[in-house]
């Protein structure tokens, strides 16, 4: 087969409920664009139901569909990678199946990326869906991670976007073993522009995600993109020293003026206790950092594939 314009690139983990209504509403769809080749490269991303049977199904009456199936979970991020690392397409566009990204806006996509946008990203116009907490987090999320980042994360924009080969090729030269991608989509550069849509509810089954994970998450974003949590304490170390140092002077000026006085006890558990808590946390953010060049210089595979299906040649 000659290369596809556009590869869809479908991470799927326990998705039996909407695999059909996915590749049909998709299918749909591109059908009606205009002289586009396409495929769509399914990642079965080690899962526990008839996902993979499913995905075998269809793949035998459409060669376009493909699937990579891992040989367990490994998580959403890798198994987008993996997708980017098999697609051929001129284009490829990352999509949930759970039909929560609207198939009707790869239309808009397509039509950007031919004005020249190497990057056409989906956002989230409003979070309804979301409840407050998740909300509220989620900016605190955007905001302290821009703040910290040199490069950004678009506010509620999710892995849901069309990229240029151009940013495809730059993508599979960063070989993290964490990978947040949504950062490093935005990695590349390019020329990017986004495209407003309210997110649909979920078509069927489950989401896999709890606020633990989310945190999880969150700690790899911000350590993939930035080393300022680290550097931080120095300052703060600095700080403090200029405080404790105020005191002390402070203390000895008022003893020469007024004599010794008993000192308060409070005063000084209070002190032992914050310093002690900084000192944790400050260990605590060394340790997620060493944790993750461990991680790092293991240099393990980033996932492993048991199956592929409708990759011959
Ligand atoms: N997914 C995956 N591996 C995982 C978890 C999720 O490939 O370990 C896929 C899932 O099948 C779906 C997409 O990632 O296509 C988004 O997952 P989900 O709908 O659970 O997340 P939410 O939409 O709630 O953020
Ligand atoms: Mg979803």
């Amino acid at each position: 087969m000659e290369k596809p314009d556009l590869s869809i690139i479908a991470p799927m983990y326990n998705e039996e409920e909407v695999l059909g209504i996915f590749f049909e509403e998709i299918k749909k769809v591109l059908d009606k664009i205009d002289g586009i080749e396409y495929e769509i490269i399914c990642i079965n991303d080690g899962s526990s139901d008839k996902t993979l049977d499913k995905l075998r199904f269809f793949a035998e009456q459409d060669k376009r569909i493909k699937a990579i199936s891992f040989s367990r979970n490994f998580g959403k991020e890798k198994a987008m990678y993996a997708g980017l690392e098999h697609c051929s397409g001129k284009a490829a566009i990352v999509i949930d199946v759970d039909l929560q990204d609207p198939v009707e806006l790869i239309e808009i996509f397509i039509q950007k990326w031919k004005e020249g946008y190497e990057t056409v990203y989906g956002v989230r116009i409003n979070r309804k869906t979301d409840t407050f907490f998740k909300r509220f987090t989620a900016n605190l999320f955007y905001k302290a991670f821009n703040k910290m980042s040199q490069v950004p994360v678009y506010k509620n924009g999710g892995d849901f976007r069309l990229i240029d080969r151009k940013v495809i090729d730059a993508i599979k030269e960063i070989k993290d073993n964490k990978l947040f991608m949504k950062y490093i989509f935005n990695w590349p550069g390019y020329k990017s522009c986004s495209v407003g849509f309210v997110r649909q509810k979920r078509a069927a089954g489950t989401t896999k995600w709890n606020y633990w994970k989310l945190w999880n998450f969150a700690l790899d974003g911000i350590s993939a993109a930035t080393t300022l949590p680290l550097r931080i304490w120095t300052y703060i170390g600095v700080f403090i020293s200029l405080l404790a140092f105020l005191r002390g002077g402070y203390i000895i000026a008022r003893t020469l003026i007024s004599g010794i006085d008993l000192p308060g006890y409070a005063s000084l558990t209070a002190a032992i206790l914050f310093l002690g808590g900084i000192q944790l946390i400050a260990l605590g953010v060394l340790g997620e950092y060493l944790g993750r060049v461990l991680e790092e210089t293991r240099r393990r595979p980033m996932y492993l594939i048991a199956e592929k299906v409708n990759f011959d040649a």
